[in-house]
């Protein structure tokens, strides 16, 4: 039965054309949250996918492959597909991105532009003799530097690895160790603070280019925007292979230092079907991917898609502020949004009228990826702005979103939604320990509905990561019977909706930051007071979890809020305050594995006062 609920009232707003968009609402739905179905034939655009089990049932990878370019000779570049294509066709002009400054003004780029600028920035990578291959890292905010960087490392046929630039000297420094950066994208202060004072014990580290040195770089340093004066752009990009490395992302595990992610070329396969399935990308959008390119969000969606789909991209160079956010997309005329969780919630706490006073009549599909989306929020979008909000799941691993809630389809609050076309989705049971069940080689999956398992994808989708840098048997441990294994617990309703469980692991997700807790824990125990430290995640309104540290002290320390304090200046200092812990506890002991490994799982049902588990592998007197 339909039924037109009270909690889904029409806008009343001047502006929000959406009172009598079709959405209606089915009250006899799995959960307490009502299903929201859709009528595509009354959408203002039509969508790109309305018949969801049709398109599933013929879509080939291959097919998609084929609406790209390619290169001569079964080359494939991203750049290629992602700018120089629509330089050289009737989109040249057409605006590709467009920057905001914090005072709101303006600065655009053309495909024509773009192209351009990032040839000459090849050109550059050629004239310090960085080859195919060799890694250029990028430490800076949302800036035209960034992207026209990446595309000319791609055009060079180098790896483009962006890191987050509110990240502390420690992680930045490691990440650079471990992925060999041969070149460094940066701003003079962020160098000042994060690099300099390692910079000896980055041997591999050739060439520091800062795009603010106006002149006079740092020692150390050259300025890129003299570089790429003298630099003389040529219209060749190198004849990359589908499965060479493009991108490397490091993410963090539950162990171990961070892990670098190979992505390659025939990713932008993935980034072109998923931005015309999932985001809905048509011609003429002002789309808007609110992910830092630091992350892999802002890259695959905030930097490639766009691109590909030859649309206008929206990049804020500034700070998340709710009246900013319904500023930016009120006035440039936002058509499809894509944002997070944690940025949803901050908005739905500054209030519906906040986001009434705008005119977002121009916004035609919501997204949001990085966390588990409250149902409330889902359903809150309909009342604030006219339209729900469209949970989506994928991971860095997966270089591109893998499950989603479409625009044609019906969304239930709270589902991630189900398998795009090419994409097939698995639940791989697991046994007491939590590991995989695996059966004459072949993975025992979990079929009846609602029954939890580990979420798995079939190998074979042009985004998968192709391996962890320098780290094969990592990378091996991924894979068992035949999926890929991502760690997360999920359920599948009889319908076909997948719903987010957990983490199977210990990993922390904070603001949409995964969080490595061995990374955070290491950094403590740098503190001479820290004998030991475990770090879990706790539940948080806003940030959906935040880090919180125990901490033992050694002899001699005994606690004090002083040196809480002192601890956790140091973690900020190290880490920066997006991976430092917002909470330090003082503890007596630390539950442990009988081999010594610390139990967070235990940590974690303490502290929130849920059932401890099995306890068999616990240390006596813990
Ligand atoms: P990252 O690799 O940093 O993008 O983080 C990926 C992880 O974020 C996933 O493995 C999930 O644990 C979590 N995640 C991403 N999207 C969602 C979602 N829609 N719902 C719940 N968790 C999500």
């Amino acid at each position: 039965m339909s039924v037109r609920p009270a909690d889904l009232r029409p806008c009343a707003a001047v502006g929000l054309r959406r009172s009598d968009e079709p959405v209606t609402v089915d009250a006899g739905s799995a959960t307490r949250w009502p299903v929201i179905t859709k009528a595509p034939s009354r959408m203002a655009v039509r969508p790109n996918l309305t018949d969801y089990e049709a398109t599933c049932a013929s879509f080939t990878w291959d097919a998609a492959r084929a609406a790209l370019d390619g290169l001569p000779d079964g080359g494939l570049n991203i750049a290629h597909e992602a700018v120089d294509r629509h330089a050289s066709g009737p989109r040249r002009d057409a605006e590709a991105l467009r920057f905001v400054r914090a005072d709101g003004s303006t600065r655009s780029l053309s495909y024509a532009d773009l192209a351009e600028a990032s040839s000459r920035f090849a050109a550059v990578l050629q004239g310090l003799g960085v080859g195919r291959g060799e890694r250029v890292f990028s430490l800076l905010g949302r800036c035209p530097e960034l992207f026209t960087g990446v595309l000319g490392t791609f055009k060079n046929g180098s790896v483009f690895c962006p890191l987050f630039s509110a990240f502390g000297p420690e992680p930045v420094s490691q990440r650079l160790r471990l992925g060999r950066g041969r070149v460094l994208l940066t701003t003079r202060a962020l160098y000042r603070r994060k690099v300099a004072p390692v910079r000896d014990d980055l041997p591999d580290l050739a060439h520091v280019l800062l795009v603010d040195a106006d002149g006079s770089p740092e020692p150390g340093t050259l300025d890129l925007a003299e570089l790429l004066q003298r630099s003389v752009p040529s219209r060749e990009i190198a004849a990359t292979r589908p499965e060479d490395p493009a991108l490397l992302h490091f993410t963090s595990g539950t162990t171990g230092t961070p892990k670098g992610a190979v992505h390659v070329h025939d990713a932008v396969v993935a980034h072109y079907a998923t931005g015309l399935y999932a985001l809905d990308l048509h011609p003429g959008d002002v789309y808007w991917c609110t992910a830092d390119p630091g992350w892999v969000t802002g890259m695959s969606y905030g930097v490639i898609a766009p691109l590909v789909h030859g649309v206008t991209a929206l990049v804020d160079e500034a700070e998340m502020d709710a009246d900013r956010w319904y500023r930016l997309l009120a006035e440039h005329r936002v058509t499809v949004w894509y944002t997070a969780p944690t940025a949803l919630r901050m908005l739905m706490r500054a209030g519906t009228e906040r986001a009434r006073a705008h005119d977002l009549s121009a916004l035609r599909f919501v997204a949001s990826v990085g966390e588990p989306l409250n149902p409330e929020v889902v359903v809150w979008g309909q009342e604030a702005w006219g339209l729900p909000v469209h949970d989506n799941w994928w991971q860095t691993e997966t270089g591109g979103i893998m499950i989603a809630n479409l625009v044609a389809t019906e969304i239930r609050p709270g589902s991630m939604g189900r398998p795009l076309p090419g994409v097939e989705v698995g639940l791989v049971a697991r046994d007491a320990d939590g590991a995989p069940v695996i059966q004459d080689g072949v993975a025992v999956l979990v079929t009846d509905p609602d029954v939890e398992g580990e979420l798995a994808l079939r190998p074979g989708w042009p985004s998968m990561f192709r391996g962890h840098l320098d780290e094969e048997e990592r990378y091996r441990r991924c894979f068992a019977g035949g999926w890929y294994l991502t760690g997360d617990l999920a359920r599948r309703d009889a319908d076909g909706y997948y719903w987010f469980v957990g983490r199977g692991d210990d990993v922390i997700k904070s603001s949409g930051h995964l969080i490595g807790p061995f990374e955070v824990e290491s950094c403590l125990m740098e503190h001479p007071a820290v004998a030991e430290a475990g770090v879990i995640g706790v539940p948080d309104a806003v940030a959906g979890q935040v880090v919180k540290a125990f901490v033992l002290l050694r002899p001699g320390h005994v606690p004090s809020e002083e040196l809480r304090l002192s601890i956790l200046a140091l973690a900020r200092k190290r880490l920066g305050a997006a991976v430092a812990p917002r909470e330090i506890a003082f503890a007596e002991s630390l539950p442990k594995t009988k081999s010594g490994k610390i139990l967070r799982r235990l940590l974690r049902a303490r502290e929130l006062g849920l059932p401890e588990g099995d306890l068999s592998t616990l240390e006596a007197g813990r």
